[in-house]
């Protein structure tokens, strides 16, 4: 039920071989969809290497989820290659190392302006261009990474934590907008995983240290553990699911002290 032969996906947010969207791009692949990667600038060549290793070449893509442009392209491109999509990975996120090094009360207000954008807007504006494209296979299915910390308080995780709230939310509204279409929105919540965008969290290693010592299964995840529960999610495996946050996290979250 998780076989994507014949399945076409657009994967955003891979940076690195650590990248969360790379363990999901590798769960689908190996599977058979036929992918379209994006990068942001810098990490090209990273993307471009990783891609070699995949078993069908994928369509490697530019796009900052902060651009109209760059995500209308991305579409355009997808429609031409593939002629329809059946599902969408978004992992892109951002927030500025001074707002998560401050105390959340000098969040100042362009800082909490960009996390929001890249981190909760992006969800909408990929959606957005996804869903017309999903309407001409009958459907589709749209994944996003989120964290406790839309919840729960974490030091040093601060703007993060709110953007994340907001990107819960909005996978409850375009569930309930895309449904009709039979375009399901869903969200993994990961537990603490070393990536690029972790390190930019202070005391991130302590964080993990807790994890190992409360979790019920007393250890952190792996990309891999994440990637194959959204790759459980973007199949039809999942077709009765939407609007939902599904946490890989070792089961943290039930903890209570
Ligand atoms: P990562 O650094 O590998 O991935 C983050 C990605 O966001 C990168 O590919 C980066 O290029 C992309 N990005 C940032 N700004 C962008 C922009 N303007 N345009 C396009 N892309 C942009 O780290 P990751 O941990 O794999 O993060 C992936 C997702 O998983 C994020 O949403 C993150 O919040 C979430 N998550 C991570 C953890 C963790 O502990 N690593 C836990 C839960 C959720």
């Amino acid at each position: 039920m998780t076989d994507f032969a014949g399945k076409t996906g657009l994967i955003v947010g891979v940076a690195n071989k650590r990248s969360i969207a790379w363990a999901i791009a590798q769960a689908t692949a190996s599977r058979g969809a036929r992918l379209a990667l994006t990068y942001q600038g810098r990490f090209e060549e990273n993307v471009q290497e990783l891609s070699v290793g995949l078993p069908h070449p994928p369509l490697v893509l530019p796009c900052d989820v902060c651009s109209d442009d760059e995500i209308a392209a991305v579409f355009r491109r997808v429609e031409e290659e593939f002629g329809g999509l059946d599902f969408l990975l978004h992992g892109a996120a951002f927030a500025r190392r001074e707002e998560l090094a401050a105390p959340f009360v000098e969040t100042t207000r362009e800082g909490f302006r960009l996390a929001m954008d890249i981190s909760a807007y992006s969800l909408i504006a990929m959606a957005r261009g996804a869903a017309p494209l999903m309407e001409t296979r009958g459907g589709g299915s749209i994944v996003t990474l989120t964290y406790l910390g839309s919840e729960r308080v974490f030091p040093n995780y601060n703007v993060m934590g709110v953007a994340k709230a907001a990107l819960e939310a909005n996978v409850r509204y375009l569930a309930a907008d895309l449904g009709p279409k039979n375009i399901r929105v869903n969200a993994v919540s990961a537990g603490p995983i070393k990536t690029i965008s972790a390190m930019g969290i202070g005391g991130f290693s302590s964080i993990l240290g807790v994890y190992r010592d409360r979790a019920p299964l007393r250890r952190n995840v792996d990309t891999t553990e994440v990637g194959e529960a959204a790759a459980f999610l973007l199949s039809d495996a999942s077709r009765g699911i939407t609007g939902d946050v599904l946490m890989v996290d070792a089961g943290f979250h039930v903890t209570g002290i």
